[in-house]
């Protein structure tokens, strides 16, 4: 039996690639912050499985600056694979929080891939990246050699991060491999994502719990997969003949706008009559041109998302009416 460590296993990717994994019959073993033990949501349904936590998916307790514990946890259990997502992911919250998203994004990367360095046989590591290094690029679309031009204290982290990956892949023949993640989105993604609050609030809108939803910019463009599709990508990253940085994306670019057109029209309704600008969320910085070319992905390890921009869009509306409606009833 495969074992694999997770990093970030509380996350929407974490969630989603634990379960695929376990259908792989693989064991894992999740790494969780102390502070998460009261925002295990979306891995809930696995941890209250008598079959599965405990026996196949197991979970221990460590920050990511804490290299003595990560160590030892890596020791005890020997992994084949280590999935590195954990971070804080939110590019807005970098900027209130520049110094610990580094420390995390930056650092924590870098001190997990000296700990791997050490271990015997060496585990096969994918950290995940995000089309945030390329930032304000002079090329579109991006691909997996577009200079890095990061424009947000998230991007730099995750620049560093990734360039650290390359290193040591190159230095150290490590397995090491960067999935340069473009915005990949899902009913377990957090509520202050914006795909998320537009979802939310066209299914709270519908039922009458709300009549308002507060944004910036509709102009703000972006390339917005389906998470699902990307951690099929992830596990078969590092199941390629060699260790590769592959950008993962649909090549597609929409606008906050088409979130709206979409969602409200799925519920009956007309977005204008409820969206209202807040300077808030403008951001300082934003970048504007994010499209990824995932061409190589498609060569290398056969990868292309499945799941269409709309059917997304609608699917995640129908979770939130979902998710109300098991509310109401509990
Ligand atoms: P990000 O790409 O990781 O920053 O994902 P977000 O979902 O936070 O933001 C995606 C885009 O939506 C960015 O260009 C934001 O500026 C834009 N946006 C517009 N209104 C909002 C809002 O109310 N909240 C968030 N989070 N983003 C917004």
């Amino acid at each position: 039996m495969k074992r694999a460590v997770i990093t970030g296993i509380t996350g929407q990717d974490g969630s989603y690639l634990t379960e695929l994994l376990l259908a792989k019959d693989y064991e894992v073993h999740g790494i969780v912050r102390r502070s998460s033990s009261l925002t295990r949501s979306r891995i809930d349904h696995l941890t209250r499985d008598s079959q599965v936590y405990g026996e196949r998916l197991h979970l221990h307790y460590a920050d990511l600056d804490d290299a003595t514990t990560i160590r030892r946890i890596l020791q005890k259990v020997t992994p084949q694979e280590v999935y590195h997502l954990a971070g804080q992911t939110h590019v807005a919250v970098s900027f209130e929080v520049p110094e610990s998203t580094c420390q995390f994004a930056a650092m924590g990367t870098l001190g997990l891939l000296e700990i791997l360095r050490d271990c015997d046989p060496i585990p096969k590591f994918l950290h995940i990246s995000s089309s945030e290094i390329f930032g304000s690029p002079k090329e579109s679309p991006q691909n997996e050699s577009t200079p890095h031009r990061p424009i947000t204290p998230y991007g730099v982290a995750k620049s560093f991060a990734t360039d650290m990956v390359r290193v040591y892949r190159d230095s150290f023949e490590l397995f090491a491999c960067n999935a340069i993640c473009f915005n990949h989105e899902s009913p377990r993604r957090g509520e202050s994502f914006v795909t998320r609050k537009i979802t939310n609030a066209a299914a709270r809108i519908k039922l009458g719990l709300d009549d308002r939803l507060r944004l910036g910019s509709l102009e703000a463009q972006r390339d917005w997969g389906y998470a699902p599709d990307f951690v099929e990508a992830f596990w078969q990253m590092l199941q390629a003949d060699e260790p590769l940085d592959l950008v993962l994306a649909t090549g597609q670019t929409h606008q906050v706008r088409d979130w709206l057109d979409i969602a409200f029209r799925h519920v009956g309704l007309d977005w204008n009559d409820y969206v209202e600008l807040d300077e808030r969320y403008l951001r300082k910085a934003d970048p504007q041109r994010l499209v990824g070319d995932s061409s190589l992905a498609h060569e290398r390890i056969g990868w292309k998302p499945r799941i269409s921009f709309s059917l997304m869009v609608q699917l995640m509306v129908d979770a939130e009416l979902q998710l109300l409606d098991d509310h109401r009833r509990q």
